[in-house]
């Protein structure tokens, strides 16, 4: 059983900011992510922080199911424009816009609209 959320978080490896941004490009992300932190704290937001599992492990599965008996899950995913089949948000490309991967090579923008061509053949 494949349960598909919303895809609410972006997950970076610290290790991987390290390894593939440069000092300059690091320091950016970290004064941007503390300038969202400040402002949650400004809004009386606490700072949370978070178990993350690799949707590619094999428990994932029960970790979804569990979340989901405890109210932890907005539906997400949307259906290929293609083959109908749901995507499961495979990110393919973050800038300049968000695009990710059907199984069958369709890739698709946050509105659903189909990318493929431009992603392939960019001008
Ligand atoms: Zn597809």
């Amino acid at each position: 059983m494949s349960i598909e959320f919303e895809n609410k978080y972006i997950v970076v490896k610290r290790d991987d900011i390290k390894k593939y941004l440069n000092s300059i490009a690091q320091k950016n992300l970290y004064r941007y992510l503390g300038a969202i932190e400040a402002a949650r704290k400004a809004e009386g937001k606490k700072n949370n922080t978070y178990l993350v599992v690799n949707t590619d492990e094999p428990y994932a599965g029960e970790v979804a199911q569990i979340m989901q008996r405890h109210g932890h899950f907005t539906p997400g995913g949307m259906n290929c424009p293609y083959c109908n089949e749901i995507i499961s948000l495979n990110i393919v490309q973050y800038y300049p816009e968000l695009l990710y991967e059907c199984e069958c090579g369709t890739v698709v923008n946050d509105e659903g609209e189909d990318m493929t061509d431009k992603y392939y053949n960019p001008v």
